[in-house]
């Protein structure tokens, strides 16, 4: 999306070869327009699958989930990130590696809000190393729903999260890929 790869070489800060900061219009203070646009735009690509929920993780995906389910006419599910409640026989939990905290937590879903007749479109801010989104699948995939895809904002490509992704049949849609960056460039991915 070209708007995107736009705002970013604009906007955006390569903090360093792994890190890119997009707290001025997608993390900390959001564009709406921008973000209204992202979500037709993912919602557009899957609307063919019969969506029937809009799935993220809190917090960063919120903006983007929101406005894909939006576009589809569907509710969005926020997966929580909070501690265990030991035998809480409503919830489904699992434990994600979070890559930008560099430590674990726990991701819960209330088992009333994701079922088996469900298909699930699953919407982040970034894909890096896969873990959030493979986490987050692993969750929803208890519930015995249908996982229709995951679309991003934000794919850095030179890390592994679409390969993990696709090696398990996940078809992964993300509207800008960083093929590079460093402190003073981001090249997107031809
Ligand atoms: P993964 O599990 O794919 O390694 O990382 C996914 C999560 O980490 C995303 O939901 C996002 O919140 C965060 N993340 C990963 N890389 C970046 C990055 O370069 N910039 C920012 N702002 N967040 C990132």
């Amino acid at each position: 999306m070209k708007l995107l790869e736009e705002k970013i070489k604009q906007d955006g800060v390569a903090v360093n070869k792994h890190i890119l900061k997009v707290d001025s219009f997608i993390n900390h203070q959001v564009d709406p327009g921008l973000m209204q646009e992202m979500g037709q735009e993912i919602a557009g690509h899957f609307r063919e699958k019969g969506i029937t929920k809009v799935a993220t993780i809190e917090s960063s995906g919120i903006s983007p989930a929101l406005m894909t389910a939006l576009a589809l006419n569907v509710p969005m599910v926020i997966l929580k990130k909070q501690p265990s409640k030991i035998l809480n026989q409503d919830l489904y939990q699992t434990v994600v590696t979070s890559f930008t905290k560099e430590t674990n937590y726990e991701l819960t879903l209330s088992k009333k809000y994701i079922t088996a007749d469900d298909h699930v479109l699953l919407v982040d801010d970034f894909l890096a190393n896969g873990e959030a989104a493979t986490a987050a699948i692993r969750l929803i995939r208890m519930s015995h729903a249908t996982i229709a895809g995951l679309g991003v904002l934000i794919e850095k490509s030179f890390q592994p999260g679409h390969e993990k992704l696709a090696a398990q049949g996940i078809e992964v849609y993300a509207l800008a890929r960083i093929a590079k960056m460093g402190e003073n460039y981001i090249e997107f991915q031809e």
